[in-house]
């Protein structure tokens, strides 16, 4: 079986970059990702979401990014992958879905369902949409309604005449929240504040996230720190006041809606709303489950990373083992993160190989 320089697990931001670089650097690797067609997780992005309502998504390494427009994001930015691939000649394999990746002598050994790879070392550039975060309440299975996450909202029409509960603090909520308040009655609700952008400081914000993941804990979303703001789009549920109807978080789940056990806000306001429809808009979380035979993580649940050489998005490479890369992951879980990681996770496959080179001869 061939062995590979480096291996790298997905195709989306954080993979591309990472394969750019690797190539220019002349490091044999190749791509495995797991959908059929180019654009990691935006293929798989609402409808209704266009270049317009993203946050704005960063340049590829020699790649412009599709500029603001109405066009749907979840072709537009596929079809830039694509042509991204191709253009540059990028050794993706797809669809392969990697199972595991294990440590065999000095190698390591990439499972899936389409054959195995061994590899020196490993880029791991997974995302997280294939891992929705719901978090457990009680009584949530007795439920009557429909409950939803991000991952699967439908876009507006679903929800048309219903009452919708959004769960969530982030820019998805808001979203949603700005698309279903002129159609339908909504009620938001969070369980820390929401961070509006007034006072935000983006360095200090990955920063936080990556602070986290050196201690070992879980990382944050950085997008979830990166602070909100209201888009002209979202003017006309704000005059509704749909984002003044905000309370904490729920204490239970009832078939017919949800019940705060203890209503410290407003003790006279009922506790007990009734809702037709909870949509969970509570995020993702980093879909690593096939490194666990590499144990990266730590007691406290995260894989800690090493520090970056430069900005705090180039911290990449597992503490627990320097062949492996993350990219796409804590810090650099954003476009412009994978991207900046996708080079320093390049420039680390290289100090580690050379460093192997030096220790056998
Ligand atoms: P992805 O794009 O998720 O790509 C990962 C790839 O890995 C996928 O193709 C997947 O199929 C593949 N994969 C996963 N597991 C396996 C496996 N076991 N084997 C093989 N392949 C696998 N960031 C911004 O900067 N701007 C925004 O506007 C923005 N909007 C967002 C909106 C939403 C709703 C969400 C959830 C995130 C948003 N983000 C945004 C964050 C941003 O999308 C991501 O941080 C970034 O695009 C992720 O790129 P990635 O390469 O890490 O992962």
């Amino acid at each position: 079986m061939d062995v590979y320089d480096s291996v790298v697990i997905g195709a989306g931001q954080a993979g591309l970059s990472a394969s750019y670089h690797l190539k220019r650097l002349g490091i044999a690797h190749v791509v495995l990702d797991a959908e059929p067609r180019a654009g990691g997780a935006w293929q798989h992005r609402w409808d209704s979401l266009t270049m317009d309502d993203v946050h704005g998504v960063a340049d590829l390494p020699d790649g412009p990014a599709p500029g603001r427009s109405t066009d749907r994001a979840n072709r537009a930015v596929p079809a830039w992958f694509g042509r991204y691939e191709t253009e540059h000649g990028l050794p993706v394999r797809r669809p392969v879905r990697v199972s595991s990746v294990t440590g065999r002598d000095d190698l390591l050994e990439v499972r899936s369902d389409a054959g195995t790879w061994l590899a020196r070392t490993l880029v791991n550039a997974t995302g997280t949409w294939t891992r929705p975060f719901v978090p457990h309440y009680p009584g949530a299975e007795t439920f009557a309604g429909e409950q939803l996450h991000t991952h699967d909202y439908p876009g507006p029409e679903h929800f048309r005449g219903r009452r919708v509960l959004v769960v969530g603090a982030g820019a998805s909520a808001v979203q949603f929240l700005g698309e279903l308040g002129p159609i339908t009655d909504t009620l938001w609700v969070t369980r820390r504040e929401p961070v509006w952008r007034e006072d935000f400081d983006g360095r200090e914000a990955v920063g936080q996230v990556l602070e986290r993941v050196r201690a070992g804990l879980p990382p944050a979303s950085v997008v979830s720190v990166t602070g909100l703001a209201l888009r002209p789009q979202e003017q006309a549920a704000a005059r509704l006041g749909v984002y003044d109807r905000r309370r904490p978080m729920f204490s239970r789940i009832e078939p017919g809606g949800v019940r705060w056990d203890d209503d410290a806000r407003d003790p006279d306001e009922s506790a007990y709303e009734p809702v037709d429809t909870i949509l969970w808009a509570t995020g993702f979380r980093p879909a690593v489950t096939h490194l666990a035979p590499l144990h990266l993580r730590s007691e406290h649940g995260g894989i800690p990373l090493l520090p970056g050489t430069a900005d705090v998005q180039t911290a990449v490479t597992a503490a627990r083992d320097p062949r492996v890369q993350l990219v796409g992951y804590g810090p650099s879980a954003s476009t412009i993160g994978g991207n900046r990681a996708g080079r320093a996770a390049a420039l680390a496959v290289r100090r580690h190989l050379t460093r192997e080179l030096v220790r056998l001869e």
